[in-house]
Order: C-alpha cells, then sequence, then structure tokens
C-alpha cells in the first residue's frame, strides 16, 4: 500500500518513479479513467482558492511529488517522501515501458508542432514506442468536440495533456470519462523541456532546489507563479502547523 499524505488537505503519494509507473501499468490493466496529477506547490494553493480544483485534486488515482516544495513540505509536517517523480522523469519512464509493453501514448497541448516533437524525440530513445497521436488544439472548452475526434478511435492507453495548471487538470476531469481512457496526466511544460523549447537549468541549480530562479530568469513572466511557489506556499503551511501525533 502506498502511503498518501495531505499538505493542506491536498493528497501526495509517497512513491518512486519506479512505483508510479506500477500504479499506471494496474490503472492501464484495469481500464477506467484515472486521473495522475504531478504535483506542485502552485496545484496545492490554487486548490484553497478554488473547491473545483480541491475537488479534483482529491479524487486524482495518483499525485506525485513533483515540486521540491511538496518535498519540503511533507518533511515538515514530519511524514517526509522518499523521491521526487517529475513530470518529465515520469513521462520518459512510462515511454520506456510502453515501448516494451505496447501501450499507445498521445501527446495533447503546447504550442502547435511540440507534442510532435516530444514524441519524436521519446521515440529516438525508444524507437518501438506507438504514438497514438500528437495535437496541440486548446484547453477553450468550444475546443473540445474538435480534439475528441482527433483521440477517438487512437486506442490511446495515456494521455498527456500539456495545458499547465490548472488548465490542464479541469480539461482531464472534463473530458477523461468521455473519452473512456485509463490513464490521462497533466504535464505542464514536460513537452517543452523534451523539445529542448526551454533551455533546461544546470544540475547544480537542480541539485540546490533553485530550479525555479533559473525560471525566472528565463521567463520573468512567471515571477506571480514563483512567489507563490517559494514565499505563500511555505508560509502556508506553516501556518496551518504541524499534525499533532498521539
Ligand atoms: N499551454 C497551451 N495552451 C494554453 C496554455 C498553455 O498549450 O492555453 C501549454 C504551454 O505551451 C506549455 C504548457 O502548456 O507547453 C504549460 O507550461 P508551463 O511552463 O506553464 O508548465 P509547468 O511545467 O510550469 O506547469
Amino acid at each position: 500500500m502506498t502511503q498518501r499524505i495531505f499538505i493542506l488537505g491536498v493528497p501526495v503519494d509517497d512513491v518512486t518513479e519506479v512505483e508510479a509507473v506500477t500504479h499506471i501499468d494496474a490503472f492501464i490493466r484495469n481500464g477506467a479513467p484515472h486521473q495522475v496529477v504531478t504535483l506542485n506547490p502552485e496545484f496545492i494553493m490554487s486548490a484553497q482558492a478554488d473547491t473545483r480544483i480541491m475537488r479534483i485534486l482529491n479524487l486524482a488515482s495518483l499525485s506525485t511529488p513533483d515540486g521540491t516544495g511538496v518535498m519540503w513540505a511533507a518533511r515538515y509536517l514530519g511524514s517526509p517522501l522518499r523521491e521526487r517523480v517529475t513530470g518529465v522523469a515520469l513521462v520518459d519512464r512510462l515511454a520506456a515501458t510502453a515501448a516494451r509493453r505496447g501501450w499507445r501514448i498521445f501527446f495533447l497541448g503546447a504550442a502547435p508542432g511540440v507534442a510532435e516533437g516530444a514524441a519524436k524525440q521519446l521515440q529516438k530513445r525508444y524507437p518501438r514506442l506507438i504514438v497514438a497521436g500528437c495535437y496541440a488544439g486548446s484547453p477553450q472548452i468550444a475546443d473540445e468536440s474538435h480534439i475528441h475526434a482527433q483521440i477517438q478511435g487512437t486506442q490511446t492507453d495515456i494521455l498527456l495533456v500539456a495545458y499547465g495548471h490548472p488548465a490542464q487538470e479541469l480539461w482531464i476531469a472534463r473530458n477523461q470519462p468521455v473519452l473512456g481512457i485509463p490513464v490521462a496526466i497533466g504535464v505542464g511544460g514536460t513537452f517543452d523541456e523534451l523539445t529542448g523549447a526551454v533551455k533546461p537549468a544546470p544540475e547544480w541549480m537542480h541539485e540546490l532546489g533553485i530550479k525555479w530562479l533559473w525560471r525566472v530568469l528565463l521567463q520573468p513572466t512567471r515571477l506571480r507563479r514563483i512567489v507563490t511557489a517559494v514565499i505563500k506556499f511555505p508560509l502556508a503551511v506553516i501556518r496551518a502547523g504541524r499534525p499533532i501525533r498521539p
């Protein structure tokens, strides 16, 4: 059994990358729709302000600790998590397993051409990977029936949705049950990272857990989100206090 902890009412699972893939394998075998979340501090903060997002995150079948802020909060609350499972790392491992098992992956979202580029990069690494389809589309409700037409009939096992949070989580919650796809994952900027559209942070910044600083330098418009992740979120966690243990 996987341990699930709650940070400001939002669940996160103590899974390793390998265990996350094992869970996803079980979801595919089960066949019913399962939403997977790669959890960041911004998600937890948006859930505080929007009950729809709180509900979606609580109904997720799997919530992996993506952001370093999530790892910190778990440690602060006395329930440290074993491993970070980022969207990029999870997608890479899933592609490797998918190539062996014949799972079909659909790449939805990001700027035109980026989903195709991400799929190509993964097929270079894992030549037997089956790409069910690629489509940029948009997270607008008006675009949904058109997107359904692209996906229906592709026998997709795993749908990767890159519309950023919260649009991707809301999109999946609205559309996955209609599409009947076993696994849908909101993957944020993963396609951009895979294609090199966004220059990855240097390794030493990853190690120090200051990838956010790199992103502010590259895209100053992200500042507001970063303030949420590195200032508002820790303050909210500290203000809520540690759970009282018997
Ligand atoms: N995106 C999109 N349509 C939109 C808004 C965003 O396709 O209306 C894509 C954007 O191109 C990017 C991804 O969503 O590929 C989100 O990237 P972001 O860097 O915000 O994700 P993060 O990894 O920071 O959550």
